[in-house]
């Protein structure tokens, strides 16, 4: 016997022909004997749906209830799960956020997980009882519902696992596992068998969308196995496992283990660049504190030597999504940052190349430059991690650069078996 968590996306949940097929994927794990809690995301296109409304009654909505509204997504398909299973004979019912409960912080709409109670949950499946468990919502402790923010079931599912020390946690998705880069640009990308934490951790966080980014932290601290895998597919490896593994370091062997990982492209990020900037200390500060002050990330950076008169240019990059709040800010700064010009793009990606390979390795980055450089991409910023370089370049460029990376570093599959 196992205590396993199956979590499941809003695609496998899209419909009750679908989430029939969960059910019998649930219930094969049952009457393996397993003990199972289900956590399941809202049907594919709901949660935008729900947000619209919110919107639409005011666009100054109040968060709580932003939350009590998006939060309901999950609580319908928890609902028809337990329903459906109880359908084919299993016996199950659905525990809400503030049922079990899933205690968070109070951040409204990107609230975060504390504990979790799994006192009734464990012995209601030590009776054999399945519980379906809605993702995204927790309670605050003013018994207000709370939201995790989008992407926030795949983060449910690894708490839920970690709390009920669970051997692992398998989240069903549309996809078969996670790939050496996105199969729609490079159709030659290979599935992963395993990767690590670390590893995932970076893709996440630089635009490979299979799992929202503070789920796999979460797993890396708790030291959750989780699997991704295909809820629509059984397609196995020549070793019979299906998905990918994302485990530590120590699990993976030399024969398994790559310099390069996967490679990511990220169209989320803008640039931003401040000309004539004094070139003194504490000018930089100047520009990234109040930035910070306003909860502005702040990615690559770049600062250019200084010109004769002795000032200098800094380009950094922000979220998309921050840009006009940047903008406003460095303009209420302009003063006491003394520069010139404040100038913007939105048409550039990031590219990073990821593997913990590199920390043994030199001239990883050299190849990327050169490889870049081959084919005229130019480079407008770089930032390096023990496990990673990104560069960023013109959006257009995006697929080609990726094309070519994948090549480079000798991840295309044979051509016999391509994708
Ligand atoms: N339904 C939520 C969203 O669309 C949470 C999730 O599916 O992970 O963001
Ligand atoms: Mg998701």
């Amino acid at each position: 016997m196992a205590r396993i968590v199956m979590k499941f996306g809003g695609t496998s949940m899209a419909g009750i022909e679908r989430i029939r097929n969960v059910a019998n994927r649930v219930k094969a794990e049952w009457e393996a004997g397993n003990q199972v809690a289900v956590v399941v995301s809202a049907m594919a296109g709901e949660t935008d749906r729900l947000v619209g409304f919110c919107r639409e009654a005011s666009p100054l909505y109040d968060l709580r209830e932003y939350d009590t509204v998006v939060s309901a997504g999950e609580q319908v398909t928890s609902g028809l799960l337990a329903i459906a299973l109880q359908a084919i004979g299993v016996p199950a019912r659905s525990w809400l956020g503030w049922q079990l409960p899933i205690h968070t912080s109070s951040a409204h709409a990107s609230a975060r997980i504390g504990t979790i109670d799994t006192t009734e949950l464990n012995a209601s499946l030590a009776d054999g009882n399945v519980a379906v468990i809605p993702g995204f919502q927790g309670l605050a402790e003013d018994n207000r519902v709370t939201t995790l923010g989008r992407g926030g079931s795949d983060t449910s599912a690894v708490a839920v696992a970690a709390a009920m020390k669970a051997d692992r946690c398998d989240i069903y998705t549309d996809v078969d596992g996670v790939y050496t880069t996105d199969p729609r640009i490079v159709p030659r990308a290979r599935k992963l068998s395993k990767v690590t934490y670390e590893e995932m951790l970076e893709l996440a966080s630089v635009g490979a969308k299979v799992l929202q980014t503070r789920s796999v932290g979460l797993a890396m601290k708790e030291g959750v196995r989780v699997r991704v895998l295909s809820s629509l597919e059984d397609n196995r490896d020549e070793e019979g496992h299906r998905g990918t593994l994302i485990v530590g370091e120590e699990e993976i062997n030399d024969v398994e283990r790559q310099l390069i990982t996967g490679i990511a492209a990220d169209k989320n990020e803008a640039k931003v660049t401040l000309t004539n900037v004094p070139d003194r200390p504490g000018a930089v500060g100047h520009i990234f504190t109040p930035l910070a002050e306003a909860g502005i990330n702040v990615d690559m950076i770049v600062q250019n030597v200084a010109h004769a008169t002795g000032s200098t240019d800094v380009t950094f990059t922000v979220p998309r999504a921050e840009l006009a709040r940047a903008l406003d800010v460095l303009e209420k700064s302009k003063a006491p940052i003394g520069y010139d010009a404040l100038i913007h793009d939105t048409k550039v990606a990031k590219i990073s190349v990821v593997g913990v390979g590199m920390r043994s390795h030199a001239g990883v980055a050299a190849t990327m430059f050169e490889t870049l450089g081959e084919r005229r991409i130019n480079i407008l910023a770089i930032t390096t991690s023990e496990i990673k370089v990104s560069v960023l370049i013109h959006e257009d460029e995006t697929e080609l650069a990726v094309r070519v990376l994948h090549t480079a570093y000798g991840l295309d599959a044979p051509e016999d078996d391509a994708a």
